[in-house]
């Protein structure tokens, strides 16, 4: 046995491996055999893993932390039919090819893709970012996950790296890859059942729709009627005053101690779907 490494990491002999990256334990530097109990962080740091334990008082911390310090929930919102509308560039109907020539604003050439940001996705960024740390959720593949993130965040000001994909979770979503206690989280998403473990803390959001979608319906499309939806009276400005409702039912108590027991399924009790949103 190697004297320095036991004199350098007093503790390695007993150490739990919390934070283990590229194989390698963070605390005691070895190379612990079982990782099939931890989960992979690769969204914040590339090959980190985190152990049961170590997820569980991350959660615990990073929340008091944001309760105590920043005032602030945590808010986990999804992109598509949330915060923009894609289809395919071949999907498009023959009234809606003029978006393809030149710049339009809110919208993006993407591979095959073309994807157009909803109405008042700035403002509620901006102003949802002094109340919540986000992050965002989709069932898309990475590469299309950062890519909106970007079009949406392009100094990462209110995700940073948290973007959650296909890649950490290809079924089902869940709050097992938030970095926060669920009982300090909010979801958004146009879609209840991907959600199954986590119902509770589930805003239902109406789908944005820009493009005339699978070319099966029968009304016009936004892009059709060159119109879209009301950026100060549409579905994410009315979600803002009620995230706003929630945040100043979660910190109204006369002493900071309540906010520990403090849980925001109790005030959503979801899946719930606000008034206007
Ligand atoms: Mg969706
Ligand atoms: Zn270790």
């Amino acid at each position: 046995m190697n004297m320095n490494v036991l004199s350098s990491s007093p503790s390695h002999s007993n150490c739990g491996h919390w934070y283990v990256r590229h194989g390698i334990c963070l605390t005691c530097k070895q190379k612990p055999s079982l990782v099939e109990e931890s989960r992979r962080f690769d969204y914040l740091f590339p090959g980190l893993r985190l152990s049961q334990e170590a997820v569980s008082f991350t959660k615990r911390l990073t929340t008091l932390i944001s309760l105590h310090t920043h005032k602030k929930l945590h808010l986990v919102l999804d992109l598509d039919n949330t915060l923009v509308h894609s289809v395919r560039v071949s999907n498009l109907s023959e009234a809606e090819k003029y978006l393809i020539e030149g710049e339009k604003p809110g919208l993006k050439l993407y591979q095959s893709r073309i994807i157009k940001v909803r109405p008042f996705v700035k403002d509620f960024l901006r102003e949802a970012n002094t109340l919540f740390n986000m992050y965002v959720y989709t069932k898309g593949d990475l590469l299309y996950g950062k890519e909106i993130a970007k079009m949406i965040d392009p100094d990462k000001t209110y995700f940073g790296d948290r973007v959650i994909t296909r890649r950490e979770s290809p079924h089902t979503k869940t709050l097992d890859h938030v970095l926060a206690d669920e009982r300090g989280i909010v979801i958004v998403d146009d879609t209840v059942e991907v959600w199954p473990h986590h119902m509770r803390n589930l805003l239902k959001i109406t789908r944005y729709f820009y493009f005339k979608h699978n070319g099966i319906d029968k009304v016009s499309s936004y892009a059709e009627r060159k119109r879209d939806e009301s950026k100060s009276r549409g579905a994410l400005a009315n979600l803002l005053k009620y995230l706003k409702d929630i945040h100043n039912g979660f910190f109204s108590c006369e002493v900071q101690e309540e906010l520990d027991s403090k849980d925001v399924r109790l005030l959503i009790n979801g899946p719930f779907k606000p008034h206007g949103c």
